[in-house]
């Protein structure tokens, strides 16, 4: 499987049987175990792991072997989970398909001559194939939700602060965020209890009460209020896409919910507003890159100014490149009003649409794509129609409220994400419409054969 797949840059194998085996004597021992005791649940490798090769996908960390753990692995080891492997990803994050890996694209298990989606592809494959049972990726821009809607998974992005990212190896610090991938909410609900909390190793973690997530695994969406904002059904969806997500809509209806179009107007500019934002903050969290501290260095080089240069021109791919120039060009001197703080201020319009559509209703929904999973090939020579894969996703990461993709049904034979979309910290709302939507379907049912 694995072979024709290539969802894991590395595996650990010998890791989770290891834990299995604590598992086991626990469990011979009486002992209380946790419900993920023993499961196997996939990391991103830009997540950091004591002792385990974590490389971000790029040469520039080919060898890098953390000295800790992050924050979310522990809490994983601490409920028994075990570790089958580190998943493939776009080189730091920054890409829709995970061809811009150093090393090698990982393959869509419903087609294998398609991409699985970015940048978490890795750990969406391994749960759509059964390598693994959950996962944990990672979402800046969709990078949970577009590689879960490719290949037919559930992926879940909280709210931004509600996991720490201690550990995570940065891209954008002000719309990263980890989550987890599953084939079931149930699963889902049961890794955000593991995941979800304050930790005083990532500042930018919000203090809350982790509610018991499982307590909205509820078949009952009667009352509920659902938005579907026009901009995201609009042309540039594929129409099978689009019938696809109305069915479903139809389908949340039927149940109970309400259901009324409405708009946020702004989002028209999300996308401006997320390339200029995101690439700042890659630039600055990449400078640290530079050969001396950790990573790789370039062989033979002539003085410092010249080991920097060879290194981070080997070190990093064509799209990193592209993501810091454009970063420091929008926050270079003469330029920084323009583009960086416009966008800042575009990003504030952004969330005040949400907060508005949120006065009315509980919950938004929408598809998580334009397209289903596009062949391998198709975009990477045209960086603004990969970027565009986005379109749906990234106003989440800008306004920091936490989205859903679950599997909602298929147009020619490949899966299609619907993205559910709440108010900040109501991740219960959005677990309980995708419970409440999966036991009244069949999508999550489905396997690929391969
Ligand atoms: N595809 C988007 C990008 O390339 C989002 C990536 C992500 O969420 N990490 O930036």
């Amino acid at each position: 499987m694995e072979d024709r797949i290539a969802a894991y840059i590395t595996r650990t194998r010998e890791k989770a049987l290891e834990q299995a085996r604590a598992v086991d004597r626990q469990i011979r021992n009486g002992e209380k175990i946790s419900p993920l005791a023993g499961i196997p649940v996939a990391v991103k490798d830009n997540i950091c792991t004591d002792g385990i090769l974590t490389t971000a996908a790029s040469r520039m960390l080919a060898g890098f072997v953390p000295p800790y753990s992050a924050t979310v692995v522990k809490r994983l080891e601490a409920a028994g989970a075990t570790l089958p492997g580190k998943t493939n990803l776009d080189e730091f994050a920054m890409g829709s398909s995970t061809e811009n890996s150093a090393f090698f694209t990982t393959r869509n298990p419903w087609d294998t001559g398609r991409v699985p989606g970015g940048s978490s592809g890795g750990s969406a494959a391994a749960v759509a194939c059964g390598e693994a049972v959950c996962a944990l990726g990672s979402d800046t821009g969709g990078s949970i939700r577009l590689p879960a809607s490719f290949c037919g998974v559930i992926g879940f992005k909280p709210t931004y602060g509600a996991v720490s990212r201690y550990g995570l190896i940065a891209f954008a610090s002000s719309l990263d965020q980890i989550g987890p991938f599953s084939r079931d909410v149930t699963d889902c609900a049961l890794l955000l209890n593991a995941i979800c909390g304050h930790d005083p190793l990532d500042s930018t973690s919000a203090r809350f009460d982790v509610p018991d997530f499982t307590r909205f695994l509820v078949n009952d969406i009667r009352g509920m209020k659902i938005g579907v904002p026009e901009e995201y059904m609009a042309e540039g969806i594929n129409s099978g896409v689009r019938e696809v997500v109305v069915k479903a809509i139809a389908l949340l209806e039927s149940l109970g919910a309400s259901v009324e179009y409405t708009n946020l107007p702004h989002t028209e500019y999300a996308l401006s507003t997320y390339y200029l934002i995101a690439p700042a903050e890659a630039s600055s969290n990449l400078a640290r890159y530079d050969g001396v501290r950790y990573g790789f260095r370039a062989a033979k080089t002539s003085d410092v100014m010249d080991m920097f240069m060879k290194t981070r021109s080997q070190g990093f791919g064509a799209e990193v490149k592209r993501r810091i120039m454009l970063g420091t060009y929008a926050l270079s001197a003469g330029y920084y009003d323009a583009y960086y703080l416009k966008a800042l201020k575009v990003r504030t319009l952004i969330k005040e649409d949400f907060d508005r559509a949120f006065e009315k209703y509980d919950l938004l929904v929408s598809p998580v794509s334009p397209t289903t999973a596009f062949r391998c090939g198709e975009k990477t020579g045209d960086p603004l129609e990969m970027y565009l894969s986005d379109i749906c996703t990234i106003s989440l990461n800008l306004a920091g409220i936490p989205g859903m993709s679950i599997p909602c049904g298929f147009v020619e034979g490949m899966p299609v994400g619907l993205q559910l979309m709440g108010k900040h910290f109501d991740e219960g709302t959005l677990l309980r419409a995708a419970y409440t939507f999966e036991q009244n379907s069949d999508y999550h049912r489905a396997f690929p054969v391969l």
